[in-house]
């Protein structure tokens, strides 16, 4: 029996818990397995540029190839695995990953400005592994210039103010660019914005989708662009899923165009491909 009032709640133990917390457990062992049995993957999703149709970046995105449940999608872990710390060590896996992917593609010729968008925890940059972990990377690869970016969230950047531009600093010293991922969910100062080392702001796909359809959405999407490029700041549109999307988009001066409509995430060789083609898409 559960008891409520007043603000202080009481709950009972209940069986079904028991079962949350195992599986749990569970989860979390999986996972260390899995980092050692190298069942994580990364894919790939090119962003576009809004004006050329070239592929200036692509965004490494995590999968799991877990052994009997299928290929399981970041909401399926990665939650469990930042409630658990684990986190820290996928995340240096995916950009030790993405750093060996970039180096095979400037090995085959792909120009140094196309980044590979890497998504960061919070807990990443707590722990102060992100920052030495590139240092390695650079070196181990002979980097010179802009070889990755990395995405945070608005809400790290709040959570812990400081430190935190001292990090992103220093990375930005070593040639990775910074953007700000699923802008406008969030809270972030404007004031604050300004004082951030940031290259890109990407708009959450929450308003993209119905950019054309919901006039709000339009205006806050007209809003973030003027106010990145007020700024000094280049914006990416998530989530782009049909024409009438980019055309509004382009014509509103966004820079970068990601989403379904020009491409899912796909395996790396699919974009190997379309380096070697050169492909241009039609924004
Ligand atoms: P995100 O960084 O905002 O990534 C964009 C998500 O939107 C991806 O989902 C992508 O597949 C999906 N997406 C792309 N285009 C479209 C579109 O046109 N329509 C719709 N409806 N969706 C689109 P995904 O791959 O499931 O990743 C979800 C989230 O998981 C990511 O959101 C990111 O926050 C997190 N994540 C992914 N990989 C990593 C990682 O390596 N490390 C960490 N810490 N988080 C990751
Ligand atoms: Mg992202
Ligand atoms: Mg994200
Ligand atoms: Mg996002």
């Amino acid at each position: 029996q559960a008891k409520s009032s007043g603000g202080n709640r009481v709950e009972f133990f209940r069986p079904e818990m028991d079962v949350g917390v195992s599986h749990r457990l569970n989860l979390e062992h999986e996972i260390r397995e899995a980092l050692a049995a190298q069942q994580f993957r990364l894919l790939y999703q090119p962003q576009i540029d809004a004006v050329t149709g070239r592929i200036c970046g692509v965004e490494a995105l995590i999968r799991w190839l877990h052994p009997t449940r299928g290929v399981l999608p970041p909401a399926a872990f990665i939650p469990m695995a930042e409630e658990s710390g684990l986190i820290v060590d996928i995340g240096n896996w995916v950009l030790e990953e993405a750093a060996r992917q970039r180096a095979a593609w400037r090995e085959i010729g792909v120009e140094d400005d196309v980044v590979i968008c890497v998504n960061a925890s919070p807990l990443q940059f707590r722990r102060g592994t992100v920052l030495p972990t590139l240092l390695r990377l650079k070196r181990e690869y002979g980097f010179d210039s802009g070889f990755l970016e990395i995405e945070v969230t608005e809400s790290m950047l709040m959570d812990s103010a400081g430190r935190m531009i001292e990090d992103l600093m220093a990375i930005r010293q070593l040639g990775v660019k910074l953007s700000i991922d699923d802008f406008g969910t969030g809270y972030s100062s404007l004031a604050y914005l300004k004082r951030l080392p940031i290259d890109m702001i990407k708009i959450d796909r929450a308003f993209v989708n119905d950019v054309t359809t919901d006039p709000n959405d339009a205006v806050i999407c007209t809003t973030i662009i003027a106010l990145a490029h007020n700024l000094g700041v280049k914006v990416c549109a998530e989530g782009v899923e049909g024409q009438e999307q980019s055309d509004f988009l382009r014509q509103q001066q966004c820079d970068v165009l990601q989403g379904y409509h020009f491409s899912a995430p796909v395996l790396p060789d699919v974009v190997t491909d379309m380096f070697t083609s050169g492909r241009r898409f039609q924004t």
